[in-house]
């Protein structure tokens, strides 16, 4: 394989430690005065990236490049090269040197003084006297980001904004940015060959013309090509063979827009890199092989390749062994090329279009494709606008619609019409699960029957959901598994039970009809084992009690569980029941409790989780004597912990679920400290199409239920993110949200947040027991995506895909909030009603009557 190349090329690296001169710098950082010469490295922080002189031949004298390479990783891997165009070829003394200058520039020369490579940042503007020099310094972030920063800690360069051949996690490949009053995009650019890395072929980077799509090139001819964008987007997905969760998104703001990734902490080093050979590689690197295993690969088939099926042709990536297919209505246009698998040729159309006359074309819908390249971007059409648009123009032959703003993007009603005039080329069907989007195909002859359709009102019902997934997958360059629920084993008799306990107990606002016992595969437990291993429900097993029931904890089958027992004749208990079952049966995250199993017997149902030994939240944030077990590490942990979770119940997990009883007792920490969302008697699964609903029935938890649906009953995702502002605030403060205490002489602990941010304190709103551990950085950042999730308007509050983005990648550049809820009239009233409930308790509460 063309990887391996590389690896074993890098196999035979001599790194050359050229002692010519004694290391002047050991620290993670080059300031002005002390040159970095070969022999010595700078280390980031924690040890991860090391910059530093390498080589890559035997030969002597061997080329000598600038370089940030993985520290900890015993094969050299080099992420990024200085001077990839001008190697140091005469490293006699005196030696090459990488100096800071005073003017803020990063400057590389060689033996004989000639500059080799320079971040050339300031234009040779006047240096810094030396007394304000101090605090200048080229920084080696622990991200593997070399950064110029100013003593007043802006960052003046990046080696992040002036990629390799390799895309590390936290960087941004930008895809559109203005330049000098020009628009252009930053490409990842290949090596030429393993122990050369001086510029190859290939090349990552955004179409420069529509900035819609991402390829790469081989010179100036297409290699590959994404799905085009459809705004902005954040998926997430464990790839096979990989304990990491991978993040992409792309981001969308008014300076530039970038595609950036991320992963779950504690993952191993994992890097998208550009073979020399044109492959995009999703790499992971594996201590126990000391290689690095590619995880995903871009093409992952033959037909992936740019225009492989040729023009009207499609490679049909739904089938178990990929292969080029001609799109509906057309047919190879020389079938025996076709049948010896050389598609270039592409197909024709079988019938005539009659575009003009009476019985005229119609467009056939093709659901989950990666629409075909050679656009038209028609910009702020409506669905139907971009059908009339190309129905009414015969050389049109199809259009594809997205509705960007309903993908994320906070402002504005932003769409995106594609149509196509030409040729067809290199179309795909990537299926609904791997996502794409419905392409509208003009053609011949179409009746309302069978799986043609014409482009009428149904056929503009776009699926938007599948096509974020898709792009993102593909624009990450690597295919990702998908979650798989695990089959279990049935049990007819239980099924039957759990079956009269689904059809009977159907809410107004509850969960989908039609759910039957056979749509959940699932373990049941006898009751009669429940009732030994909880030695018939004895305190002494008992470990805490909620609304709906008692909990105790049990060993089942050589496991510790942790067994709910639903209060016997409550029917929201059974409501509760319900609503566990076929949703977590559906569900699975490492920050969702997982649910084992079940029983039911007569009266009788219980829950059986797993058990996580450190219990929830609330019972350590809020306790003085156990508080200083979370320190600020842990409590930020927990934070994108839950954030993630949060994340895979709206978007990832397929369906949309809006948990509405988010709060410090329904977080549980496992044995190490990491968060699982707990407690889904509450959710409520939304259709498709679905955004909020009503109801009358408010249920949730007082202080962490957003204004418009306290007050009015009006729920959706943004609820949900309303919750999580306010646990976030409690995760910093350790302070309750529901406390009655004066805070500080303010009324309540969102209004305390609000103001000390205004003020630009909010350093004083860290929990006293997290001083010693927190980063300043890090208690702004929360703060301001807590003060953005309590926004009043719930369409200002942001997606949680925003919210797990600005986490895990520290963003600094986040919007500014407006004052949040509770400030105007209408929330006085509620504020008040607030104060009097939480002075009773902060127990779950149901069947309030809002209105
Ligand atoms: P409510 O249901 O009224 O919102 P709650 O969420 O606190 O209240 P439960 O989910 O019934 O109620 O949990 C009660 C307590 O039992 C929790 O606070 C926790 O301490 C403990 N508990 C629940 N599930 C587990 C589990 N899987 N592992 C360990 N402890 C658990």
């Amino acid at each position: 394989m063309a990887w391996s190349g590389i690896r074993y090329g890098y196999g035979t690296v001599l790194l050359l430690l050229l002692l010519l001169v004694k290391p002047c710098a050991s620290d993670d950082r080059l300031v002005p005065g002390k040159p970095l010469f070969p022999g010595a490295t700078i280390v980031s922080g924690s040890g991860s990236f090391a910059l530093g002189f390498f080589s890559l031949t035997k030969s002597t004298p061997a080329n000598l490049y600038l370089g940030i390479w993985y520290n900890n990783v015993p094969r050299l891997t080099v992420v990024w090269v200085a001077n990839r165009e001008t190697p140091i070829t005469n490293s006699t003394s005196p030696p090459p040197a990488l100096s800071l200058t005073n003017t803020s520039d990063l400057v590389l020369s060689d033996a004989s003084g000639r500059v080799l490579w320079t971040t050339n940042v300031t234009g040779g503007v006047s240096p810094l006297p030396t007394a304000a020099a101090i605090g200048l310094a080229a920084v080696l972030l622990d991200t593997g980001n070399l950064a110029v920063r100013s003593p007043n800690g802006t960052t003046l360069w990046q080696s992040f904004e002036h990629p390799s051949d390799t895309f590390l996690p936290g960087m941004k490949i930008r895809m559109k940015y203005k330049h000098n009053g020009e628009r252009r995009g930053e490409r990842v650019v290949s090596w030429k060959g393993p122990d050369d890395p001086s510029p190859g072929s290939f090349a990552y980077g955004a179409d420069p013309v529509t900035f819609l799509q991402m390829f790469v090139w081989n010179g100036t001819r297409p290699a590959l090509r994404s799905a085009p964008w459809t705004g902005f987007m954040v998926d997430g997905q464990y790839p096979a063979n990989s304990s990491a969760y991978i993040y992409v998104a792309i981001v969308n703001t008014e300076e530039d827009t970038y595609i950036s990734y991320s992963l779950s902490d504690g993952a191993a080093h994992t890097r998208y890199v550009l073979t020399y050979s044109g492959e995009y590689q999703l790499q992971s690197w594996n201590g126990s092989s000391s290689a690095w295993a590619v995880l995903g690969k871009w093409p992952t088939w033959e037909c992936n390749r740019y225009a492989h099926c040729g023009p009207y042709g499609y490679c049909d990536s739904t089938m178990a062994a990929p292969t080029c297919r001609c799109l509906d209505g057309f047919e190879p246009a020389n079938s025996d090329e076709w049948s010896s698998g050389r598609f270039s040729r592409g197909c024709r159309q079988k019938e005539a279009l009659r575009c003009g006359d009476g019985d005229g074309d119609g467009f056939l819908a093709l659901p989950g494709m990666k629409s075909p390249d050679k656009f038209v971007l028609v910009p702020n059409r409506t669905a139907g606008e971009c059908a009339a648009e190309c129905a009414k123009n015969c050389s049109c032959v199809a259009y594809a619609y997205a509705n960007l703003s309903s993908s994320g993007s906070s402002k504005g009603d932003v769409t995106r019409c594609l149509v196509w005039a030409g040729e067809l080329i290199d179309t795909e069907k990537m299926g609904d699960m791997a996502g794409g989007e419905t392409l509208y195909l003009r053609s011949a002859g179409l009746d309302d029957t069978g799986s043609r359709s014409r482009a009428n009102t149904h056929a503009m019902k776009i699926v938007l959901p599948t096509v974020l997934v898709s792009s993102t997958v593909i624009l990450a360059g690597t295919i990702l598994a998908c979650f798989k629920l695990q089959a279990r084993k049935r049990n007819r008799e239980d099924h039957r039970k759990l079956e009269l306990i689904l059809g009977g107990t159907g809410t107004s606002d509850g969960l989908g009809e039609g759910n039957t016992a056979q749509d959940f595969e699932f373990p049941f437990v006898r009751f009669e084992d429940i009732v030994v291993a909880t030695d018939n429900f004895s305190e002494a097993c008992k470990i805490g009690q909620g609304g709906f029931g008692k909990v105790y904890k049990a060993m089942l089958s050589g496991k510790e569980v942790a067994i709910k027992r639903l209060s016997k004749d409550s029917e929201q208990g059974t409501n509760e029941f319900r609503n566990e079952v076929v949703l977590i049966a559906r569900l699975q995250h490492r920050n969702l409790v997982r649910l084992l199993g079940c029983s039911v017997q007569g009266d009788e149902k219980t829950l059986i989780y797993e058990y996580l030994p450190n219990k929830s939240l609330d019972a350590t944030l809020f306790d003085n004597s156990r508080k200083m077990l979370l320190d600020w590490p842990i409590r930020f942990n927990i934070v994108k912990g839950v954030a993630r979770g949060l994340l895979y119940l709206h978007q990832d997990s397929r369906l949309t679920i809006i948990h509405r009883d988010l709060k410090a007792a329904n977080v549980l920490l496992d044995g190490e400290m990491r968060p699982k969302i707990a407690d889904f008697g509450m959710a409520r699964i939304f259709s498709d199409n679905q955004t909020k609903a009503n109801t009358r029935r408010v249920a949730g938890t007082y202080g962490y239920m957003a204004p418009e649906y306290a007050m009015e009953g009006i729920f959706s995702i943004k609820s949900d993110v309303y919750s999580f502002g306010v646990l976030l605030v409690e995760i910093v403060t350790g302070v309750r949200r529901s406390s009655i205490d004066d805070i500080m002489g303010f009324p309540n602990l969102i209004i305390y947040a609000w103001n000390m941010w205004k003020e630009g304190k909010t350093g004083h709103l860290a929990d006293s027991s997290i001083m010693d551990t927190c980063l300043p950085d890090e208690i702004l950042l929360c703060i301001q995506v807590a003060l953005l999730c309590l926004q009043e308007n719930p369409d200002d509050r942001p997606h949680m895909s925003y919210v797990v983005l600005s986490l895990e990648n520290r963003s600094t550049t986040l919007p500014k909030p407006n004052q949040p809820a509770y400030f105007t009239q209408r929330s006085t009233e509620m504020e008040q009603i607030i104060y009097n409930k939480n002075s009773v308790n902060t127990l779950t509460l149901t069947n309030i009557e809002a209105r």
